[in-house]
């Protein structure tokens, strides 16, 4: 499904002292609520091949004025049109000047007292002076890593730094120093470079465990006048952004290891469609995983059961915890509607008695 329908537009109305103004801006609807989501500039020297905004396509080049830009989102945050404020950019300037004024949109405006959500994306080869002013006034810092590896960001972004020292490290520095409930994420337009599933299964756990909170995978969607538009015309399907996301939960949420995943993959490294998900496909590639006892079971073998979550696992270990008798009723009322998917990978001989259904 297309992420266009996130996206509206809303009107503000603008009283200053010489004239009243509308002004249009977009809203973005994220999971916590409607954000203010703009570029603080549009026009960009860089020429990332899958961009419309690459200085090499014909489009017309906004800025904000700084003053306005803050007019405009109090007025919006004031008429609970928006609950924040998501601010980026095109690379208009070098990378430090550019996230250097972000970060100063973010400093006025703590300054004139407000103190809701900020988000703000940093550029490539952000200096550490900048990142930690970030980290001091601002929710959630994010910088777009883009592809799975340095080779293939090269294929797509060959201006825009060097992957390993400009975004890696930068963004591996921001989750180091960022303190609770200050959020990291990243971006990563998949599929851009023709780059297979299994570049990306080894890299989530790895930024997992360097506490991104969140990584973003944007299916690629080659836009007319752009230089990968030709090159690659492929739309990357929503599937494949669906089957990473259930990956990145699995390995951050599940403790699932990168090979656990290995043979899902083709003979090209990528996960083939399917109408299951993913748990499920690996419940059925790893039979050694099962049966599994729930009077015994640890929180992450429960956790490869198709059906048992964190929630329902942790329910498990707490009563087993207290001393309460798993019984064949109260298991059936842990799992509730998850029992059928899940009793065929259970080792019930310590219930007692049967709970198979006939
Ligand atoms: S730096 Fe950003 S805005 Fe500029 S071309 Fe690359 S992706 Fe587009």
């Amino acid at each position: 499904m297309s992420r266009y329908w996130k996206w509206r537009r809303t009107s503000i109305l603008l009283d200053t002292a010489e004239k009243l103004e509308v002004v249009e801006i977009p809203v973005y609807q994220s999971t916590g609520g409607p954000l203010f989501k703009t570029l603080y500039s549009s026009a960009c020297r860089m020429d990332c091949l899958y961009c419309p905004l690459s200085y090499n396509c014909y489009t017309s080049r906004e800025f904000w004025r700084r003053d306005k830009l803050i007019r405009v989102f109090i007025e919006a945050y004031k008429q609970r049109k928006v609950r924040g404020l998501f601010l980026s950019s095109g690379l208009y300037a070098d990378p430090e000047r550019v996230s250097e004024e972000l970060v100063e949109i973010a400093v006025d405006l703590r300054r004139i007292g407000y103190n809701g959500y900020i988000h703000v994306r940093l550029m490539p080869g952000t200096p550490k002076r900048v990142i930690r002013e970030a980290l001091k006034i601002t929710d959630r810092i994010g910088i777009n890593l883009e592809a799975p590896g340095p080779s293939y960001f090269q294929e797509i972004a060959p201006s825009k730094g060097r992957w390993r020292t400009d975004l890696l490290s930068k963004l591996e520095l921001v989750a180091r120093e960022a303190r609770k409930p200050l959020q990291v994420d990243t971006q990563f337009v998949l599929g851009g470079a023709g780059e297979p599933d299994i570049e990306y299964i080894a890299l989530i756990h790895k930024l997992v465990k360097q506490k991104i909170g969140r990584i973003h995978f944007s299916p690629y969607t080659p836009i007319p006048g752009t230089k990968l538009a030709e090159i690659n015309p492929h739309h990357t399907p929503q599937w494949r952004a669906k089957y990473l996301y259930e990956i990145f939960f699995l390995i951050k949420y599940y403790g699932f290891k990168p090979s656990y995943f290995i043979p899902l993959l083709d003979d090209k490294g990528c996960i083939p469609p399917s109408t299951m998900r993913i748990k499920d496909r690996l419940a059925e590639l790893h039979p050694e995983w099962f049966p599994i006892n729930l009077d015994t079971a640890s929180f992450y073998e429960l956790l490869k059961v198709p059906g048992i979550g964190p929630v329902r696992a942790r329910r498990i270990i707490n009563l087993r915890e207290k001393g309460v008798k798993l019984t064949p009723r109260l298991i059936r009322h842990i799992l509730g509607s998850a029992w059928r998917k899940a009793q065929k990978y259970l080792d019930l001989s310590t219930q007692g008695e049967t709970l198979l259904e006939k």
